[in-house]
């Protein structure tokens, strides 16, 4: 079976861009999980010639603060449960939030493998964003721009460790 990488991480903050760079042309399947969530999106990547599982866990649509929060703690938990290693993302345009911080309670308790990265680091001025980040308690953060493609690489590098 492939190693499963589970994208965890609040709305908004480049899940779908950065898990359709890893799935590339290969297209995703969506799965519904009735009266839980909607929409999570399975697909496959490569890396150094071994296949792994992606799940972007972020197809819900909410509004409002409440429902936002539950719904990302639902897909955390999912990912949580079925997920070799996680992707936890953040924005560093916006900093660390309190959703942000939840979600990284809720990985703690998990004991799985995670891996911190902070998106929107679109040029090296903006790598020192990235430091506000290790407060999150999960060590380095590594630093990546879907919308550039810059640390792709890393990011999945450090992942695979744990595959
Ligand atoms: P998701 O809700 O976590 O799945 O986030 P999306 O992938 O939908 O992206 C949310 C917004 O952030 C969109 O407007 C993207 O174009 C933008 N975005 C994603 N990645 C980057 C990036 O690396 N840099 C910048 N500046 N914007 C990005
Ligand atoms: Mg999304």
């Amino acid at each position: 079976a492939r190693p499963i990488l589970a994208i965890v991480g609040r709305p908004n903050v480049g899940k779908s861009t950065i898990f359709n760079r890893i799935i590339g042309d290969r297209l995703a399947i969506v799965e519904d999980k009735p009266g839980v969530t909607r929409d999570r999106l399975y697909g496959i990547g490569e890396w150094l010639d071994r296949e792994f599982s992606v799940i972007d866990t972020g197809g819900i649509e909410v509004e409002g603060e409440d429902q936002i929060m539950k719904s990302v703690r639902v897909q955390a938990e999912l990912a949580i449960e079925e997920a070799d290693v996680i992707i936890f993302m953040v924005d560093a345009k916006a900093g660390v939030t309190s959703a942000d911080q939840e979600v990284a309670q809720l990985l703690f308790r998990s004991r799985k493998p995670v891996v911190l990265a902070v998106n929107k680091v679109d040029n090296i001025q903006r790598q020192d964003e990235i430091y506000e980040f290790y407060s999150l308690g999960f060590g380095d953060p590594i630093g990546i721009s879907g919308a550039h493609g810059i640390g792709i690489g890393d990011m999945l590098e450090a992942a695979a460790a744990h595959f």
